[in-house]
């Protein structure tokens, strides 16, 4: 590298930088450099360079210098709250200039009104790789005059791989998932509340933090390094921020190295030979559906291209978007938690400034307000189908229904609404979730769709309303006519096409018996639950929220086995306070109305963030501080739960159960501090202390734990996943992630068999409680109390009752040496079939 001369760049007086009344320059926290009091009006490149950012509102520029330097030219102070008015600029981001060239004209009477200042910071950013060996003094200077002469720092290296603006900063992304809708949605939200530019830099290619959509279709990956680059008035602040809270995971930190290919819709597919009159593809939405095919097909939408007027294509898509805006807050106002999360998902896109943007300047280019959304859209859409990523693309659904909608408010058409026939079974190409959430569940027997993933805000809504689907079906579907009578079997992922008459009979039977089961389950709920041969089984309900408490104790929860009260410390910017807190666990108390209730000290990190707890980026957070650790890490936290919890009456009602358990010392550290919480408080009482069985050395040394412990709750989502080490937040390995593995059985085993010696009664709370298939198997390994969802628990009695513990524990002892998950399963189903004398 060698030493560069750097010429004036403007017209004016030459001040040191220690002159500009701006701190951020002043004290040189930007880099160093000389300050320029302008006398013209036009600024010009210093030297040979390459433009690295022209600033969106026109008042900056960053250039690179051919042997690295890079330069930062700022006309005026806070000069980017003028939006660009007043600036006019010659250049273009990626040009190269030569030195003299014009780069940005601006209005200098207009500034010296508008703006703070007219002095212009000429600063060298990268400060690690070039110092300034000899500098003009404060004198008058006319473009292309001696400005200042830069020498390379000894051994400096210069990264030339990111676009440095002005303030920049690195970080490895450590979301499992990269930078994807909801992680995207929000670092938007927190660049917003800056006055700063922000952008995300990866390689070569950046787009504003502002902008959701654009941070998505730069399509960053975990483990990606990426700069955080900002300029403006709050630029340091703006990226510290927006660094930590990628730094923090936002809840989606990833405990497994990023998936090395993307996987299309095609590998999730399961393979099948194939069968005449049978479709296949993969389940979006459980369930058992007879009816007639109903081709969803949506109408297009017509734009003209040419506009009627700049003012007057602006002002109507304004009003489009105003439009749509209030209608999917009035939508997100009421539904349920996935219908919320979806709108809001939708809200952060149409509040994408990128998007209007791109549309404003269509527009300016004479294009009608439909056409340029419809074309702004469009980029977007395909950017994020060509990155080859089957999340970021299923993401494209949301972005086509937004298109709709907006057209559709532009142009004054009608929704989709028609008016279906009974046992609709809806086959489309796609289906988007507006038009989903534009049907009556009770009028659509199931829906099948040619294109889409299982992960889709269209899926996950139609198992909240309850309507089996399948996807990624193939254009088969779309062959299918008008009219025909189908079987879809969602668990099973196929579609049968005009089924035959013992085809027809078969669903109808099993169809019927599932109603009859779940209305006869229903009608007897409230019983207590015994086995055949008397063994008392408690069955409880999970809850996380008042709701769920009501839920449960209306569908015969005999108490509730976890309460996990991460629902009260998630998404907030504090945590609450104890008397938040005991007001929320004594409604819950009180809901289920003198029935036990287990509450679970925190649980959160690993897969689930709070923001104000400031746990340092892990390699492996599921491996990390999370549950008790994060308790006995920040123990005033603990404190204060332990305090709520002992303010609900009656006391005896509550007993108190610890997350992640990995040894008896985090048992016997929290029971000191419940001893001395109780003391401070003037409780003598007893209180019951539990611990999860979430991990292998729990489930290993549960012997030692029950010595000490009142209970043991076996947490089967966590303790599968260390067992199996797989994470259980990865899709790809969903379906590799059971449970009723081999190698969990015999964990459980071993955690009944150790609490045994002790006369402590062991649990299940996790997933596998709720999975009717795998109850038998648990009573026989020695499990005594279930805690499952509040809709399943009427089924779960039912079994229960006509079970016998000695045909259970048979049962047990043959899966414990099966050798893979499958086998266990067939003879669990088996079991059950029996049982419940219907076909497996
Ligand atoms: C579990 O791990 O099984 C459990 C019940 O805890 P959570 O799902 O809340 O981690
Ligand atoms: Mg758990």
């Amino acid at each position: 590298m060698s030493n560069l001369v750097l010429s004036s760049p403007l017209k004016g007086w030459i001040a040191p930088l220690d002159e500009t009344p701006d701190a951020v320059f002043a004290e040189r926290m930007l880099g160093d450099g000389l300050a320029i009091d302008p006398l013209g009006s036009t600024l010009h490149a210093p030297c040979d360079a390459r433009v690295i950012s022209v600033h969106g509102t026109r008042h900056a520029v960053t250039l690179r210098a051919d042997n690295g330097a890079e330069i930062l030219m700022h006309v005026g102070l806070d000069t980017v709250g003028l939006g660009g008015e007043g600036f006019e600029v010659h250049v273009a981001d990626g040009q190269a200039v030569k030195s003299g060239d014009r780069l940005i004209s601006f209005d200098l009477d207009l500034l010296s009104q508008r703006a703070r200042s007219l002095i212009t910071p000429i600063v060298i950013t990268n400060p690690d790789a070039f110092k300034i060996i000899r500098r003009a003094q404060d004198h008058a200077a006319l473009v292309g005059d001696f400005l200042m002469e830069l020498a390379p720092v000894n051994g400096a290296v210069v990264t030339s791989t990111v676009a440095v603006g002005e303030v920049s900063r690195e970080v490895v992304v450590p979301l499992q998932h990269g930078i994807h809708a909801r992680p995207a949605a929000r670092i938007a939200e927190s660049a917003r509340k800056f006055a700063a530019e922000v952008a995300v830099v990866v390689v070569n290619r950046r787009a504003s933090a502002k902008s959701p959509i654009g941070m998505m279709s730069l399509a960053i990956r975990h483990g990606d390094r990426i700069s955080i680059v900002a300029s403006g008035p709050d630029a340091d602040y703006a990226v510290i921020a927006i660094v930590e809270l990628i730094e923090g995971g936002m809840g989606e930190s990833a405990a497994l190295p990023p998936t090395a290919e993307p996987v299309s819709v095609e590998a999730v597919r399961p393979a099948h030979p194939a069968e005449p009159g049978l479709l296949r593809g993969v389940m979006a939405a459980p369930g058992l559906a007879i009816g007639q095919a109903v081709r969803f097909v949506s109408t297009d939408i017509i734009v003209a291209e040419v506009g009627a007027g700049m003012g007057f294509e602006r002002r109507a898509l304004e009003d489009a978007l105003a439009l749509v805006r209030a209608k999917l807050e009035k939508a997100a106002s009421k539904g349920d938690t996935a219908r919320k999360a979806i709108l809001g998902a939708h809200l952060a896109f149409l509040e994408d400034p990128e998007l209007s943007a791109s549309a404003h300047r269509l527009i300016a280019e004479g294009k009608s307000a439909g056409f340029a959304w419809r074309r702004a859209v469009g980029g977007y859409v395909e950017a994020l189908r060509g990155l080859g990523d089957r999340r970021l693309a299923e993401r494209v659904d949301d972005l086509i229904d937004l298109e709709r909608q907006v057209l559709r408010a532009l142009t004054g058409e009608e929704d989709d609404a028609r008016v279906l026939p009974p046992g609709a079974i809806l086959l489309a190409d796609e289906l988007l979730p507006s038009q989903l959430m534009g049907v009556e569940a009770s009028q659509v027997a199931g829906f099948c769709t040619a294109k889409g993933g299982p992960t889709s805000h269209v899926a996950i809504l139609a198992a909240a309303m309850g309507i089996p689907a399948i996807v990624a079906v193939g254009a088969g579907v779309l062959d299918v006519a008008e009219g025909t009578g189908l079987i879809l079997d969602a668990e099973s992922g196929s579609l049968r096409i005009a089924p035959d008459a013992t085809q027809l009979a078969a669903a109808q039977t099993a169809i019927a018996a599932r109603h009859e089961r779940k209305a006869a389950a229903k009608a007897a709920a409230h019983q207590e639950s015994r086995t055949a041969d008397g063994v008392r089984i408690e069955v409880f309900g999970n809850v996380g929220s008042l709701n769920d408490a009501l839920a449960a104790a209306a569908n015969g929860a005999e108490g509730s086995g976890l309460l996990r009260t991460e629902f009260l410390f998630l998404e907030r910017e504090t945590p609450p306070d104890e008397d938040e807190q005991a007001r929320q666990y004594q409604a819950i108390a009180s809901a289920l109305d003198g029935r036990p209730l287990i509450i679970r000290t925190l649980d959160v990190g690993g897969d689930k963030a709070a923001p104000y707890l400031p746990i340092p980026a892990e390699e492996n957070p599921a491996l990390g501080l999370r549950g008790v650790r994060v308790s006995l890490w920040r123990p005033h936290l603990l404190k204060t739960q332990l305090r709520a919890i002992l303010r609900v009456k009656p006391l005896g009602q509550c007993k108190i159960m610890i997350p992640m358990i990995a040894s008896l010392d985090e048992l016997r550290a929290v029971r000191a501090l419940l001893d001395e919480t109780k003391r401070e408080m003037g409780i003598t009482e007893r209180v019951q202390l539990g611990v999860m069985i979430e991990t292998p050395a729990a489930a290993i040394t549960a012997d030692l734990l029950a010595a000490e412990a009142d209970f043991l709750s076996i947490g089967t989502n966590d303790l599968t996943q260390y067992v199996l080490a797989m994470d259980r937040g990865n899709p790809e390995l969903a379906a590799r992630i059971d449970a009723l593995h081999p190698a969990v059985l015999r964990m459980i085993a071993q955690t009944c068999a150790g609490a045994a010696k002790h006369h402590c009664w062991v649990g299940v709370c996790g997933g596998l409680a709720s999975d009717l298939v795998a109850v038998p198997v648990l009573l026989g390994l020695g499990v005594t109390e279930l805690s499952a969802t509040a809709a399943t628990l009427p089924e779960v009695k039912a079994l229960v009752r006509i079970l016998d513990i000695s045909a259970c524990q048979a049962l047990a002892r043959q899966a414990l040496d099966l050798t893979s998950p499958e086998a266990v399963r067939d003879l669990c189903k088996a079991f059950a079939a029996q049982v419940l004398k219907v076909g497996a």
